[in-house]
């Protein structure tokens, strides 16, 4: 496993509120440290420590746990608004926490990145609660579904030695999350060649490390090889949820992947039209799985977008007289100002949804998504970046405890979405 680091790595702005200590007062802006003649002494991180010169607390020592500093207490707000007391009331134990690989310090059961992010605590049972800054909860407990890999080294509250290993039923320990999530939902990746099993990792990359492949995986199913009718790369099933790919077809979009990459313009029978082809199957049999967690307003939405764009593909680019097919057909100048971000999009509003899905996946596509339908980029980002808005309401405490969590693990990041 890479060494990896939180995306919570930027450096935490520091706690508003007072300081005491002593008797004395001083007032923390930002984490500057004030004394009454309003100089600043030092600075207060949120994980609880601190550096400057005033009282026992001297430059020379570098940074102080403030549970360290005897009649020391911090009461105010984070940078985020959210209620900080410090060292608190709860006593915890004193280590370093791996957390899918991300090295965390624990001070005092505070749980907190190398740059003093506080993102949780870690108490003395090994359990892990993470502070939520988007519901301003400061202590949500994780679970055996939320909670990624861990490993913690050192003390308990009471001073004795403390080891702890969490690790997630039938995951393999030296990978990540979302290596670990991939390689669940697709049922015969160990069987699959180097290049296989790089194109299932590329194109569902994004989707494992936000959390919903497993949102998808557990309620919906697997993706696997097996008889899919003649003609289909994949199918997904309308009662039981999962994916059934065919193996040759599978072969030949990771062929067409690696010629074209995620787009295609391929030549029709009929001259001089071309069809554009979005070659990523996998992520577009878990857009079908995708669609069934969807809330019915999301779905809607997607609804309404499909037939907009329908009758928009049925005005400008009219099916060809001996055309029999569904799709979007195009002369090769028509390929930049299309309807559909592929020929298969028109078919309806599931394979629209799904070829979205797959166009969302990976970076260059996405790119091009953006620019030829940006409605369903949208939806797709609010998707990714705010679920509990749009999935069903059933999912949504688990997808917020899990994004969190997977934040914390540096696997939900910014550059997941970057361009
Ligand atoms: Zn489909």
């Amino acid at each position: 496993m890479s060494t990896k680091i939180s995306t919570m790595s930027e450096q935490s702005e520091g706690p508003s509120g007072f300081i005491e200590l002593d008797g004395q007062m001083f007032v923390v802006d930002y984490g500057k440290i004030c004394a009454a003649d309003g100089a600043v002494v030092g600075f207060l991180f949120e994980d609880g420590y601190l550096k400057g010169n005033f009282g026992p607390v001297t430059e020379k020592n570098g940074l102080v746990a403030i549970d360290d500093i005897e009649g020391c207490i911090f009461r105010g707000i984070d940078s985020s608004g959210m209620e900080l007391d410090l060292p608190g009331v709860r006593v915890g134990p004193d280590g370093t926490l791996k957390y899918n690989g991300v090295v965390l310090t624990v001070i005092n059961g505070r749980l907190a990145t190398q740059n003093h992010r506080l993102v949780g605590e870690f108490d003395d049972e090994g359990e892990v609660y993470v502070r939520d800054r988007e519901l301003k909860e400061p202590r949500r407990k994780l679970d055996e579904t939320t909670q990624l890999n861990l490993y913690f080294e050192g003390n308990k509250s009471d001073g004795s030695a403390f080891t702890h290993e969490f690790g997630r039923p039938l995951y393999r320990k030296n990978l990540t999350y979302s290596d670990n999530e991939i390689i669940r939902y697709f049922d015969d990746f160990d069987k699959l060649n180097t290049p296989q099993k790089q194109y299932v990792m590329e194109s569902m990359r994004l989707w494992a490390s936000c959390g919903l492949l497993q949102i998808v995986r557990k309620s919906e199913g697997v993706a696997q090889f097996g008889n899919v009718r003649h003609g289909a790369a994949g199918v997904t099933g309308v009662r039981h949820g999962n994916v059934t790919l065919d193996k040759e077809e599978f072969e030949k979009e990771i062929m067409l992947y690696k010629r074209f990459g995620p787009l295609a313009v391929i030549a029709i029978r009929l001259q001089p039209y071309v069809e554009v082809r979005v070659n990523l199957v996998v992520s577009h049999e878990f857009g079908h799985q995708l669609e069934f967690v969807l809330s019915q307003a999301t779905q809607t939405l997607i609804t309404e977008l499909y037939e907009k764009h329908k009758a928009k593909s049925a005005r400008h680019y009219p099916l060809p007289n001996g055309y029999e097919g569904y799709a979007e057909v195009l002369t090769p100048q028509q390929v930049h100002q299309r309807v559909f971000i592929s020929g298969y999009a028109r078919t309806s509003m599931h394979e629209y949804w799904a070829e979205c899905v797959a166009a969302f996946s990976v970076r260059d596509s996405r790119k091009m998504l953006k620019e030829l339908d940006p409605a369903a980029y949208a939806i797709l980002r609010e998707v990714v970046t705010n679920p509990a808005k749009m999935i069903r309401p059933v999912f949504r405490e688990q997808i917020m405890d899990l994004q969190t969590s997977l934040r914390i693990g540096g696997e939900y990041t910014e550059e997941l979405l970057a361009e």
